[in-house]
């Protein structure tokens, strides 16, 4: 692939602008995704080279929650000390990204930005009701990650924009959250997903699910938050929770047949993923 642009940006200022002025460029970060098919494609007329660009590079913990640079690597996420303890099915998630070879060159932003229904950080997101951090010259603003990818590997992001961070905020207190995080693929190390999921919940006093977030990745055309699972456990105890997600996530789904798996495989293994969300909780 040869490409007649390049440009390093200084700083952000400087890569709006070029995003702005030359919004047909490839935005490159890890290549981990724009690498596989390059000799399949056109040649981009020019490339914004965003690898380890420092003003995206970048862990921040701070009272309302966890800011992470888009252009984090996947091993950072995964090894950071606060995201583990805080955050554990980003991490978990992290690194289960392909293998270690991927997850060094690999960031969140490439993740959010290819928008595939198998990525796996993008079901956390939701589970952990993050938003994402787009700059453009025409202003910044925070979208709510639940409506950042609108078909198959579609998004809102504007072609003069850049994915600057993931923004998500704090638990409540850690004795009450309870988080799962679970990839199913062909093996247990470096597959692609048949399905993952994320799940976040809140315990009342009496063990019962005060709310949940549910959220499944290739199982529709884009990751989703699954609402009729989070409907059906609404106040019921943990024991009763498990049962009332598997059926209620029967006909809140239709996963298609691919090269992958099966709708029907899809399905079975969904309706025990949001199951074990809720009977794997410790009591
Ligand atoms: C062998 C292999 C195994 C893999 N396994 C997995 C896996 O298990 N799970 C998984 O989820 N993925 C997997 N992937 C896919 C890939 O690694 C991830 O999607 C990764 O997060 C992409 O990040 P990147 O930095 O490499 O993105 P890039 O390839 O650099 O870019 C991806 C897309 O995002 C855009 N982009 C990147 N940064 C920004 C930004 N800041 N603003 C706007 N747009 C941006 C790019 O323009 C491009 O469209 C695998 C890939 C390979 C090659």
């Amino acid at each position: 692939m040869t490409s007649s642009a390049y440009l390093r940006p200084r700083d952000l200022d400087e890569a709006i602008v070029a995003r702005a002025a030359y919004p047909e460029w490839m935005v490159l970060a890890g290549g981990t995704d724009l690498m596989v098919d390059a000799n399949r494609r056109a040649t981009p007329s020019g490339i914004l080279d965003l690898w380890r660009f420092s003003p995206l590079c970048h862990i921040r913990a701070h009272d309302d929650g966890l800011t992470i640079g888009a252009g984090t690597t996947f091993l950072e996420i995964s090894r950071d000390a606060h995201v583990r303890e805080r955050f554990r099915p980003l991490a978990e998630a992290a690194r289960e990204v392909g293998a270690l070879q991927i997850q060094a060159r690999a960031t969140i932003g490439g993740n959010v930005g290819t928008s595939s229904p198998v990525g796996d950080s993008l079901p956390v997101l939701l589970a952990l009701d993050a938003e994402l951090e787009l700059w453009s010259v025409r202003g910044r603003r925070r979208v709510p990650y639940r409506s950042f990818c609108t078909g198959y590997r579609k998004t809102l992001l504007a072609p003069d924009e850049l994915v600057v961070a993931v923004h998500v905020p704090a638990p409540a207190p850690q004795a009450r959250t309870r988080w799962a995080w679970r990839k199913i693929g062909t093996r247990r190390a470096q597959s692609i997903s048949k399905v993952m999921g994320a799940a976040m919940m809140e315990l009342d006093s009496d063990r019962r699910v005060a709310w949940a977030r549910v959220a499944l990745g290739a199982v529709a055309d884009r990751p989703i938050r699954v609402t009729a699972v989070e409907d059906a456990v609404r106040g019921l105890s943990i024991a009763q929770a498990a049962d009332a997600a598997r059926a209620a996530l029967r006909g809140a789904i239709a996963p298609i047949d691919d090269i992958r798996s099966t709708a029907a495989y899809r399905l079975a293994v969904a309706e025990n993923l949001v199951a074990r969300f809720f009977s794997g909780i410790p009591s």
